[in-house]
């Protein structure tokens, strides 16, 4: 089974002469338990294709399945108990006077769970943080320590596909591996499928079975990360790509 299918979707900002056509025509699926890269410089509509699976970009036509269900523009509440974004900034993400056990917390109550604590603490394990941060605020916390809140935020619903927009590239060169493994580790013992955004080659050779390139808000190329590995790229922007890494 899919677990997303994005068939022809435009995105666009603003009107007429404003107009930004952000992304254009863009078509591909991620199965079931994969890890999807979509990689390309700044710009080129990575973020918007995510923003536009969750809500986050008004505008846009094509389709959007998940789960095999149409993505309607009004989405319901139970959509995110099956799809979570992690932002690139746990900085910007997490609200600096809400601590960790308020986050984790107040998401689990809104998705209507029960043994809160419990989950809280279940969660707070899972990525590797443990009880002592459990009432720790931001500004307490590290770069990598609060990515783990904002990945441990998303895994709360129990969501079967991570939206994931370069979770390591606001992080110190030395902990972006920590939670590559991290990331990972959780896909497997959680059995999620990612779609991963980053302007790294070598972190979505690392991470993704497949990617898509992307340029000027088109996907130009999609391909396995084994013709990636080989250097392999039939566009002459994936190409370019690759030899600049
Ligand atoms: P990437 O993630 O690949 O760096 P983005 O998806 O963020 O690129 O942006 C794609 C294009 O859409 C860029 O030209 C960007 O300026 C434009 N864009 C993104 N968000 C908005 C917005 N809210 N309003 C207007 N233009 C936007
Ligand atoms: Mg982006």
């Amino acid at each position: 089974m899919s677990m997303l299918e994005i068939e022809a979707l435009n995105v666009w900002f603003g009107k007429s002469r404003n107009r930004v056509d952000a992304v254009k025509g863009a078509t591909f699926t991620v199965a079931q338990g994969e890890s999807f890269g979509l990689v390309g410089e700044s710009g080129s509509g990575k973020s918007t294709i995510l923003r536009a699976v969750t809500g986050l970009a008004p505008t846009w036509s094509g389709g959007i399945s998940v789960a095999g269900a149409k993505v309607i523009k009004k989405r319901p509440k139970s959509f995110f108990k099956t799809v979570q974004m992690v932002f690139q900034d746990p900085y910007a993400s997490l609200h600096p006077r809400h601590s960790v056990d308020q986050v984790l917390g107040e998401t689990l109550h809104l998705h209507g769970f029960r043994s809160i604590d419990d989950r809280v603490v279940k969660l707070l394990d899972d990525v590797g943080l443990g009880q002592k941060f459990r009432f720790r605020y931001p500004h307490q916390l590290s770069g990598g320590q609060r990515q783990r809140v904002a990945i441990a935020r998303a895994l709360a619903p129990e969501p079967k596909l991570l939206l994931l927009d370069e979770p390591t590239s606001a992080l110190d060169v030395s902990v972006q591996a920590e939670i590559l493994n991290l990331l990972a580790d959780l896909r497997e013992e959680h059995k999620l499928t990612y779609l991963m955004v980053s302007h790294d080659l070598s972190v979505v050779g690392h991470m993704c079975d497949r990617l898509a390139v992307m340029k000027d808000g088109e996907i130009v190329e999609i391909m396995d990360v084994a013709a990636l590995r080989a250097l392999q790229a039939t566009h002459p922007y994936s190409q370019q790509l690759l030899q600049a890494s």
